[in-house]
């Protein structure tokens, strides 16, 4: 049977920080203010991932109150997430993702978002979808304060018994 999952995340901007999207080095005179690494587009897929397994969400499993997972590669929690979804005999079929930002411009780094990504999930670049957009000034993204990413996952679990 197919399973959907859906994950949000948004992370505050600020000058000096790293700003990691994607599993991507965007470079920026700002980043994302996290525990973690701040991949902001990481954490909605992470999410979605284990939305559509049922498994809870990215604080339950990886807690931002524990110092073991401070300043940690998202890579880390992509692969656990995948990791689960395999353990239950799933497999992702696609993820379609959106980052909104407003400044720099994401769309030359789509191409490594997608690989990294697909890498750190064990999947095919094709199977992961990444859109880049901007808020046209509208609100606390538009106003470049914060950086959101939303995505959507379908995956397959065997048909429970
Ligand atoms: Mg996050």
């Amino acid at each position: 049977m197919y399973r959907i999952g859906e994950g949000f995340d948004l992370h505050r901007l600020e000058a000096g920080r790293r700003l990691r999207i994607g599993c991507v080095d965007v470079p920026a005179p700002f980043g994302s203010v996290a525990h973690s690494d701040g991949d902001v587009l990481a954490h909605a897929i992470v999410d979605a991932l284990l939305g559509a397994i049922g498994e809870g969400d990215i604080g339950r499993h990886f807690s931002p109150d524990d110092p073991k997972w401070k300043g940690a590669d998202s890579r880390v929690f992509l692969s656990e997430a995948a990791r689960r979804v395999a353990a239950r005999g799933g497999r992702i079929a696609n993820i379609d993702s959106t980052v909104i930002l407003e400044a720099p411009r994401l769309a030359p780094h789509v191409p490594s978002m997608r690989a990294e990504l697909a890498s750190a999930l064990g999947c095919e670049p094709t199977a992961v979808s990444v859109k880049a957009k901007s808020a046209e000034g509208v609100g606390t993204v538009g106003e470049g304060a914060a950086v959101e990413a939303r995505a959507v996952v379908l995956v397959w679990l065997p048909e429970p018994r």
